[in-house]
């Protein structure tokens, strides 16, 4: 029989459906992407009690990987649901910010928007197992869509008119690579390059940019057609090509349309989502748990004493307490620091000094998705420089009858601009600015609920935000436990703004637990 190559191998099967990935793994070249399953063992000693504050990712995996060991734990929870951050917003949710009255979404049945959570990167494997260990359906998430369009407001030739994010992204790609092909052709660039590199180099820019025979841009129809190719002679129009000037006159250069979503680690495609709503996740660890989540139950107290911690709450029959051998404690530091306690001075001004970003969403429900029967923009963001920073088109339910858009998701000063407006104010400006992108919204708009996380009640920000000085002081102060009393959420990680920081935090809170009261020598992640 022939021997068959490793190489041949590979070449054979990267020419079949899937690539040579599959077949890279078959041969052992690549690590199997980890199951990521969390192995510790001992059994709980009969009696710890541990009581968690907060029902959001980084609590209900805690409750469930203690569950798995046999330890008694209570969850105790502010809001009538889990999930805290990790939120769709479905008909009936309510929204509750300080300083505004309630929302109660009047979106259609089956339509929702995720107000928190809505991308999970391919290597977030502990993001990825849990969702298969649970049982949650996930799909494909469109995070990169060069239909969609970039909106500059100014004085340029290209401002207040959307541009297909094609055609910036190729004139752009063109003009810099003519420029780069012209200056090494001419050894302009001092690249230390032999003439061969350099004519590699030269070959490499003109297939980049597009380039000409003559390394100039010429428009091609990588940035799109005025007149799609069709049947007969209908051979296609392709535009011409916005001139560099132009594109940076109209801000088009600015950071609001850099490329971060092509080319930050996080943002890569691929990219997935929970089909039905991120919140799904929320509810497959919540239908797991046999823990009692007691719902409602808005902390106010904690106190580490002699042997355990006592945690004071109230519910809708006033106050209570409880007794835990243990805590982990996942409030998000905003809240918890109008809490009571009496942690160490250094976990004190963790507490108070943390910052955390500004950040709101809305979305808009509408009678017709015109952005894929008319603008064919399946999923993927359109940038803008103004107020609403991003639009999000939905990844999901593809030529639908209605659907919901995002109709902003913005950051920092934005996101305090439009959180200081009142709910039907940031409609407003949602609606009016939104419009001049897609005047669609006129006759199929239906209804909104906007979230200003900084002002939700029980996160009061959306993640938490270290510099690199705070990351040697207040950070470490959180993770060590403050006598029985451990820390866990995302801000007790280096994956801010990611579920996956609140389910590795749960982990390394659950082993430390584990270990202490197992007398064992145990670290997470695992030290080989
Ligand atoms: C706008 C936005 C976009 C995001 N996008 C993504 C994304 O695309 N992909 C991704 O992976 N991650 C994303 N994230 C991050 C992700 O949502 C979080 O990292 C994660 O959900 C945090 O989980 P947690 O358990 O640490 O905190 P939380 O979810 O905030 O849980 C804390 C819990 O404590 C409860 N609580 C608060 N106060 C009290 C009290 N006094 N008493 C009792 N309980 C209390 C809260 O109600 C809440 O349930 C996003 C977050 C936001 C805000």
């Amino acid at each position: 029989m022939n021997q068959l190559t490793r190489r041949k191998f590979l070449q054979h099967s990267s020419r079949l459906a899937g690539g040579a990935y599959p077949a890279m793994m078959a041969l052992g070249l690549l690590k199997d992407a980890p199951a990521h399953a969390f192995e510790l063992t001992g059994d709980a000693p009969k009696g710890e009690h541990i009581i968690i504050l907060g029902a959001g990712l980084a609590g209900l995996t805690a409750a469930y990987e203690l569950q798995k060991l046999g330890y008694r734990c209570t969850i105790l929870e502010a809001r009538n649901r889990a999930g805290g951050r990790c939120w769709s917003v479905r008909k009936g949710s309510v929204q509750q910010e300080t300083g505004n009255s309630d929302q109660q979404a009047q979106f259609d049945e089956g339509l929702y928007f995720n107000a928190g959570p809505s991308r999970i990167p391919h290597h977030h494997q502990i993001s990825l197992h849990y969702c298969k260990e649970l049982n949650v359906p996930l799909q494909v998430y469109n995070n990169v869509n060069e239909s969609a369009y970039y909106f500059s407001e100014g004085k340029g030739p290209l401002s207040n008119k959307k541009v297909r994010v094609r055609e910036v992204h190729n004139d752009v790609r063109g003009y810099l690579s003519e420029l780069l092909a012209k200056a090494v052709d001419s050894q302009q660039v001092d690249a230390a390059l032999t003439k061969e590199d350099a004519q590699k180099v030269v070959e490499y820019l003109r297939a980049e940019g597009g380039l000409d025979i003559d390394k100039l841009y010429k428009a091609s129809a990588r940035r799109g057609y005025i007149e799609a190719p069709g049947a007969g002679e209908k051979a296609g129009r392709i535009g011409e090509p916005h001139t560099l000037a132009n594109i940076v006159r109209s801000g088009l250069l600015d950071p609001d349309f850099y490329n971060v979503a092509e080319y930050t680690y996080e943002l890569q495609m691929t990219m997935f989502q929970a089909v039905g709503g991120m919140d799904k996740i929320a509810q497959a660890f919540e239908k797991k748990l046999t823990t009692p989540i007691r719902y409602q139950a808005e902390v106010t107290a904690i106190r580490n004493t002699e042997n355990g911690v006592q945690v004071n709450y109230t519910t809708a029959a006033g106050k209570q307490s409880i007794q835990g051998d243990y805590c982990i404690c996942t409030i998000p530091l905003p809240v918890l620091s109008n809490i009571e306690h009496n942690f160490s001075s250094g976990v004190s001004r963790a507490i108070d000094y943390a910052n955390y970003i500004k950040t709101g969403k809305i979305g808009l429900q509408f009678k017709r998705r015109f952005w894929e029967e008319d603008e064919h923009i399946f999923g993927g963001i359109t940038h803008t420089n103004n107020e609403l920073t991003q639009l999000f088109y939905p990844s999901n339910d593809y030529l639908g009858k209605k659907g919901i858009l995002i109709g902003y998701y913005n950051f920092n000063e934005k996101a305090r601009q439009v959180g200081d407006l009142a709910p039907a104010q940031r409609l407003q400006l949602a609606l009016q600015k939104g419009k001049l992108i897609h005047p669609q919204y006129d006759n199929e708009f239906e209804n909104a609920l906007s979230v200003s996380w900084h002002k939700t009640r029980y996160n009061m920000g959306g993640w938490a935000v270290y510099s690199s000085e705070e990351r040697q002081t207040n950070y470490k102060a959180l993770l060590v436990p403050d006598k029985r009393t451990y820390f866990a959420g995302e801000h007790t990680t280096y994956l801010n703004s990611w579920m996956a920081g609140a389910f590795e935090s749960a982990r390394v809170a659950t082993t430390a637990i584990h270990g202490r009261i197992t007398d064992q020598r145990l670290t997470y992640p695992k030290q080989h």
